[in-house]
C-alpha cells in the first residue's frame, strides 16, 4: 500500500449529469496540486463548434459533416487563476460560457455517441494523463480512458436533487431555465449516455460508489481524503 503522497496518481471520477462531479473533481484537484479535466466540457465544445459551423441545422446533427470537421477542432484548457479553475478554447475562442447553454446541453448526447469524436477526445485526453498527477470526471474515464487509474470514483445522486443543482447553478449565472425543463433534460441525458453502443457510461468494476444526494462538499472531501489517507494499491 502506498499512500497518495508517495507518488502521482490518476483519480478517474464517473457518473450522471449534474451529479456534482466536475465540483468534486476540482476541489481534490486543487486540495493535491493536480491537474483537473472536465471531460464533459471537451464533448459540449465539439457540440457547440457543430451548431456554429453547420454540422448541427434546426436541432439535427449531420453526422458525416461534423466528422470531416473533427481535425479542424482545437480544444485547448487554460489556468484562469481568478476561477483557480481551467477555462476551455475552442480555435483559440473563450468557451466556458457557450458550451453550458440549454441548447448544447440538448444536444451533446447525439455528438458524443459519434465513434469518431469519442476517438479524438479519448486520444486528447490519455495525452493530458501522461504525466498522472490529474483528476478527471465523465462518462467513460474509469472505463475507457484510464482504465489503469488508481482511484475510481462512481458519482450517484437523487435525479431531483441533480436537477434542483444544476437549476440553482444557472439561474445564478443569470440563466432563464425551468426547472422542469432541466429535469427533463437531465433524465434523457442519463438514458442516452447509458445506452449508447459506443462507451455506454457504466461503473466501471473496481470503482467505488458515493452517494452524494444527501453530502456536502465538504463531507465529500472528508470521505475522498479518508481514502487517500489510507493508501490505494
Ligand atoms: O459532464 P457534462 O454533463 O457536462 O457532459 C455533457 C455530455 O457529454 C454528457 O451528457 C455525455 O453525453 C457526454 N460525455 C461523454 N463522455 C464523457 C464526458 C461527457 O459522453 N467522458
Amino acid at each position: 500500500m502506498e499512500s497518495c503522497s508517495d507518488k502521482k496518481i490518476i483519480i478517474a471520477i464517473d457518473g450522471f449529469s449534474s451529479g456534482g462531479k466536475s465540483t468534486f473533481a476540482r476541489e481534490i484537484a486543487s486540495r493535491l496540486g493536480y491537474i483537473f479535466i472536465d471531460t464533459g466540457a471537451m464533448y459540449r465544445a465539439v457540440t457547440l463548434y457543430a451548431l456554429e459551423n453547420g454540422a448541427i441545422r434546426g436541432g439535427i446533427l449531420d453526422e458525416d459533416k461534423l466528422v470531416g470537421m473533427l481535425d479542424d477542432i482545437e480544444i485547448v484548457f487554460r489556468f484562469n487563476p481568478s476561477r483557480g479553475a481551467s477555462d476551455i478554447y475552442v480555435n483559440g475562442q473563450y468557451a466556458e460560457g457557450k458550451i453550458r447553454t440549454i441548447e448544447v446541453s440538448n444536444l451533446v448526447s447525439a455528438v458524443s455517441s459519434v465513434p469518431e469524436v469519442r476517438a479524438k477526445l479519448v486520444a486528447l485526453q490519455q495525452q493530458m494523463g501522461r504525466g498522472r498527477g490529474i483528476v478527471m470526471d465523465g462518462r467513460d474515464i474509469g472505463t475507457v480512458v484510464f482504465p489503469d487509474a488508481e482511484l475510481k470514483i462512481f458519482l450517484t445522486a437523487d435525479p431531483a436533487v441533480r436537477a434542483r443543482r444544476r437549476y440553482e447553478e444557472l439561474t445564478a449565472k443569470g440563466m432563464e431555465v425551468s426547472l422542469e425543463e432541466i429535469e427533463r433534460n437531465i433524465r434523457e441525458r442519463d438514458e442516452a449516455d447509458q445506452s449508447r453502443e459506443v462507451s455506454p457510461l457504466r461503473k466501471a468494476d473496481d470503482a467505488i460508489v458515493l452517494d452524494n444526494s444527501r453530502m456536502t462538499l465538504a463531507e465529500q472531501m472528508d470521505w475522498v481524503m479518508e481514502i487517500l489517507k489510507k493508501g490505494i494499491n
